[in-house]
């Protein structure tokens, strides 16, 4: 058969394997198209979607907003490699100093990119200022951080980086949200202090305000990086635009992906002049970065969310969402608790339901609505941050259903 044959080759999840490498599990369904909260399957089925991509469609599926910002731009330029400027590029790097503590930015395609960044000047900073020795990363256990050979390493997941060795050395696990394991690890040596204000894939677990005040003054203490990685809790998934502005802590490196783009890729480490120094022309660099046709979209999603009036809406339906999950809950038992902040919540399943927050998203599935799994024993919830009230009560009874179908009558 030739590339070229008209006829369109059958799409489902048999023919997944077929052709791609089997690193992915996909759901049984297909989506072709959506629209704000919504997406319609190849099997004919519409589906609420309260995973937003992984936290990624911010503004939901094809938001006229972003397809407008995306098509003038892809008729104006596309791409020119970063041996030249680009007009997008300097026009949303300077609206993410402007609404951060950003003073400079570093343009990727995606989270685990900016987190690669990030730690590389770390490094860099550390070695030119006080000498190869101080090269310690401190990481945290559960935590997530991309799947590059140096961010798998990062992160605290083990199960991620067995057979994948030698592995990056320099690197230290240290609980979550344990100030004293923390004061324990901090010395001249640590290069960096890498942590997720709100550890998404982990389960969902926001970091205590003092926990976070203290990673701050560790660093402060030996002069340490402190990053925040907000791939997924940033761009006013938690109700703020990022989340490090709830706790008032600021870090000296932040690096943003996910729901930045709304659903077009792009990434971004953002830092301060002292640090973006350490990175002149010609140590880092990555070939797609600050394209303009991710730039252009990125721009119009910091516009339309960082608008006060929006973010307390998030806030809002957040509220609104975690008190209905809670009753449902409660009511069969699922959930001993639902914990997160703004638009990213996790339901944490009870003793009786231990392991099963996987059966519980795919009845969800059967039934039309799309949740997604933070481990196997969190339902997490990422929806996009516009979800109306009708998708929202819409998503929450098919839910209802899904797990009334599993209870044990
Ligand atoms: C998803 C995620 C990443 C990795 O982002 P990619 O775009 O998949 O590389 C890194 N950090 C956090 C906190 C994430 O949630």
């Amino acid at each position: 058969m030739h590339a070229s044959d008209s006829t369109p080759a059958p799409v489902g999840v048999q023919q997944f394997h077929d052709v791609m490498v089997p690193n992915y599990a996909p759901a049984d369904f297909v989506p072709l198209k959506g629209a704000g909260a919504r997406v319609w399957t190849a099997e004919g089925d519409e589906l609420v979607d309260f995973g937003g991509g992984i936290a990624v469609n911010s503004l939901g599926h094809c938001h006229p907003a972003l397809v407008e910002a995306l098509t003038e731009q892809a008729r104006k330029l596309w791409h020119v490699s970063n041996i030249v400027t680009n007009a997008p590029a300097l026009h949303l790097a300077r609206t993410l100093c402007e609404v951060t503590f950003a003073e400079r930015v570093f343009f990727c395609n995606s989270g685990a990119e900016a987190n690669e960044a990030a730690l590389k000047l770390a490094r860099r900073r550390a070695s030119l200022k006080h000498g190869a020795e101080k090269r310690t990363i401190l990481s945290f256990r559960n935590s997530f951080h991309g799947r590059t050979l140096f961010t798998v390493s990062v992160g605290g997941q083990p199960k991620y980086t067995e057979h994948f060795g030698p592995l990056p050395e320099g690197i230290e696990h240290l609980p979550y949200n344990d100030c004293a394991a923390l004061e324990a690890a901090v010395n001249d040596d640590t290069c960096a202090i890498i942590a997720e204000p709100i550890q998404g894939e982990g389960g969902v677990i926001p970091g205590n305000v003092e926990f976070l005040k203290a990673l701050r003054a560790a660093c402060d203490r030996v002069d340490a990086t402190l990053i925040f990685d907000e791939v997924q809790s940033g761009v006013g998934r938690t109700g703020s635009l990022y989340g490090y502005m709830q706790a008032d802590v600021v870090p000296d490196v932040l690096t943003t992906a996910k729901g930045l783009g709304g659903g077009f890729p792009i990434g971004a480490m953002l830092t301060k002049r002292e640090w973006a120094e350490y990175l002149p022309a010609g140590t880092h660099g990555t070939t797609f970065g600050g394209n303009p046709l991710g730039c252009a979209v990125a721009q119009r999603v910091i516009e339309l969310v960082n608008v006060p009036a929006f973010l307390q809406t998030v806030e809002a339906r957040g509220e609104a969402l975690r008190q209905a999950l809670s009753r449902i809950g409660e009511q069969y038992g699922v959930f001993r608790e639902v914990r997160g902040l703004g638009l990213l919540l996790g339901g944490v399943v009870s003793e009786a339901w231990a392991g099963r927050a996987g059966d519980i998203v795919k009845a969800g599935h059967a039934e039309g609505v799309w949740c997604l799994v933070a481990g196997p024993d969190v339902v997490r919830f990422a929806p996009p941050l516009n979800l109306s009230e009708q998708e929202m009560g819409d998503g929450l009874a098919r839910l209802e259903r899904a797990i009334q179908g599993l209870v044990p009558a």
